[in-house]
């Protein structure tokens, strides 16, 4: 969440506190004076404390503030942090005075009387609607604990141990070696192809053969890397000559990718190829779903064509690139073209 810290003198408390209830009504977080210093805290440990976690300083410049030292202060301080990147200054003038030398190149404000529309100007700037911040990048794993992330790791790595001596279904005499997916273990992204590769198949990591390079393309093209993700199949064996699984194979296998998806927990599932559609949201089609978001269990699901059709059919290719395209702008809150 955005952060405000809102510079003022006493004089002018009444118009700060009008701007600060219209930030904090549109969920940013405000630091202000004298509300926001604890009790028994020293106001120059206040004043640090608010500084060094806020994301935009706001300024209300008049002839009183100009002469306090506290909004001095403030103002030297915001102004190293913005040069530092820690910030951003918003002035505004609010009684007339002329804006302090320091800040004479800054985009001022004006105050006309009208607190809401000051509101709005600074939201546009603090928290943009068309992208919200915590959109932007929503591909970006989830901050966990050492315990969290540990308690996930030794569930996915039970699973590894499972599968590497499993012989639930006849793909235990085919494989090499099994293949149980890896990825960051907060993924909040979930790919789950059909089955592993050649390649796959004899070095135990997914999508490292030809069909895996794509496939990193098109996250490439979408600025998501390889390592924020986790990546999967509905069978962890490889059948033999490229055939594809059985329903019986991929029902034997049912219960490795649920306790992957119970332990991940992803916002957004991507399936590649209709098997994998089918087995994560049975009854959709391919030829008519895919690259549209459907609801399956509270979770995005993506249906994507398999990225080895498109290695030899160009038509899958363009497919494949404006689907995970339009993807990223969806899950971003960004228009779909
Ligand atoms: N590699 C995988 O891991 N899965 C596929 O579906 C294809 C290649
Ligand atoms: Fe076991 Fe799944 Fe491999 Fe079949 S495909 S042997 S169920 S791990």
């Amino acid at each position: 969440m955005p952060q405000a810290f809102i510079s003022h003198c006493t004089e002018d408390s009444e118009f700060a506190q009008q701007i600060a209830s219209g930030l904090a009504s549109s969920g940013v977080e405000v630091w202000i004076a004298p509300d926001s210093i604890h009790p028994g805290e020293e106001f120059v440990d206040a004043i640090q404390r608010g500084l060094s976690t806020t994301t935009h300083f706001v300024l209300v410049m008049s002839p009183d503030a100009f002469e306090s030292p506290w909004v001095k202060l403030e103002m030297n301080t915001a102004i190293r942090l913005e040069r530092e990147g820690q910030l951003l200054i918003s002035p505004i003038l609010y009684r007339d005075c002329k804006p302090p030398l320091l800040l004479g190149s800054y985009q001022w404000i004006s105050y006309g009387g009208d607190s809401t529309s000051i509101v709005k100007r600074l939201i546009a700037s603090i928290a943009p609607s068309e992208a919200p911040p915590s959109a932007r990048r929503w591909w970006e794993p989830r901050m966990l604990t050492d315990d969290q992330a540990s308690a996930i790791q030794q569930g996915l790595d039970e699973v590894g141990a499972e599968t590497s001596i499993c012989k639930l279904c006849p793909l235990s005499n085919e494989r090499t070696i099994a293949v149980p997916g890896a990825g960051a273990t907060g993924a909040q992204v979930m790919l789950i192809g059909e089955a592993p590769g050649p390649e796959d198949d004899k070095t135990g990591m997914p999508f490292v053969s030809a069909a895996g390079q794509f496939l990193d393309e098109l996250l490439g093209l979408i600025s998501i890397p390889h390592n924020s993700v986790f990546m999967t199949n509905i069978v962890k064996c490889r059948p033999n000559k490229n055939r594809d699984p059985e329903s019986y194979e991929i029902k034997a296998c049912s219960d490795y990718l649920d306790r992957q998806i119970a332990l991940i927990e992803p916002k957004v599932i991507v399936t590649l190829g209709a098997h994998a559609l089918n087995r994560i949201a049975p009854g959709h089609k391919l030829s008519s779903d895919h690259g549209q978001p459907l609801s399956v269990d509270g979770r995005i699901v993506f249906p994507m064509y398999h990225p080895a059709a498109a290695l030899y059919r160009s038509r899958y290719r363009n497919i494949l690139i404006k689907d995970f395209i339009d993807m990223d702008r969806y899950l971003a809150g960004q228009p779909v073209a």
